[in-house]
């Protein structure tokens, strides 16, 4: 039987069946992930074939792994491994709030690299819109701005009053959506009223806020009208995991444009001579966000020194 891995529990997992039933299951075999110690073998999202036990009914065996569309690891706590957080996700619902929290671009940029260099979209789900005033609402349609012309999609939501959540519902459905974003943006408030059953995750949000919970497994949710919310309560930033300072502008996907017309076919777009660097003219010439740059700019600080291992 086929299903969709929901839950990952050290050596057990959760799957979801296409009947709709849950089987806890145990791995049969090898999974390996080219370029990757692993520390589990498999995570939420992946696509999986299933044998029940021929002894217990309400076990299970994981027999085969359908190819991944994409998967987000990070670093593990165990030396050169890594760990498999969750795979096969359709976009990254990044909530922001330009208020009690802010959300700096700053995170925002280094949210959408990180994402960019699993594959995922990010779509930029401003919360909160009952609270804004005419200043507050000034830099959201700059930033809507800004985000829209680089090919990001953005919405507008309450969490609180449902303003906009059928639109953000529509883009949900039949899709694998990760919920991320600080702490106080209204997560919870907007999973729960998407999945009005689930105390679950306020309740596990909270606990990890606690510091309850060292180590706190991703889970996967299925929306009733179609879909799957992907929460992962230990990562609301992803990291810039094993980016390599070379690779970084690959990711600021308006500023990758311009690197073919670089004089130095590894221009970084940081220490080189402006004149020979095409996106140090773009800036110039006013054709790239000079917040994106500069974000980019901080982030190749960050990375320049750091050597991945392999
Ligand atoms: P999380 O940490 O991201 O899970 O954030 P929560 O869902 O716990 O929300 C943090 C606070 O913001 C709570 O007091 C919520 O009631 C409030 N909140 C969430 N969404 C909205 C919204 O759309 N408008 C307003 N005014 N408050 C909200
Ligand atoms: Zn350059």
């Amino acid at each position: 039987m086929r299903g969709i891995v929901t839950k990952s529990t050290g050596s057990w997992y959760s799957v979801r069946l296409e009947n709709g039933t849950d089987l806890e299951c145990r791995v049969k075999g090898k999974f390996r992930l080219k370029g990757y110690k692993l520390t589990n073998p498999l995570a939420v999202g992946d696509k999986v074939l299933v044998k029940i036990d021929e002894l217990d009914e309400n076990i299970g065996q994981i027999i085969e792994l359908e190819q991944r569309q994409n998967y987000i690891v990070r670093k593990s706590v165990h030396a050169r491994k890594h760990s498999l957080i969750a795979s096969n996700i359709d976009q990254a619902l990044l909530i922001v709030t330009l208020g009690y929290p802010r959300t700096s671009t700053g995170f925002i940029d280094r949210f959408i690299a990180s994402a960019e260099r699993f594959n995922i979209p990010t779509v930029l789900v401003f919360n909160k819109m009952d609270q804004y005033g005419p200043e507050s609402m000034k830099t959201l349609i700059e930033l809507e701005n800004l985000y829209g012309n680089i090919g990001y999609k953005t919405m507008k939501i309450s969490a609180l009053n449902g303003d906009g959540i059928e639109e953000l519902k529509s883009l949900m459905k039949s899709k694998n959506s990760l919920v991320s974003g600080h702490s106080g943006v209204g997560k919870s408030t907007l999973v729960n009223g998407l999945i009005p059953d689930l105390d679950l995750y306020t309740q596990e949000v909270t606990d990890y806020g606690k510091g309850q919970h060292t180590t706190t497994h991703a889970q996967c949710y299925e929306l009733d009208f179609g879909g799957w919310i992907i929460d992962t309560p230990g990562i609301k930033e992803f990291g810039l995991v094993d980016i390599l300072v070379e690779d970084l502008d690959k990711y600021f996907v308006e500023i990758y444009k311009y690197k073919a017309a670089c004089k130095y076919n590894n221009c970084i777009h940081y220490n080189e001579p402006a004149g020979s660097c095409a996106v140090k003219l773009a800036f110039a010439e006013g054709k790239i966000a000079s917040s994106r740059y500069e974000n980019y700019l901080k982030l190749v600080e960050e990375i320049k020194d750091f050597k991945p291992y392999l």
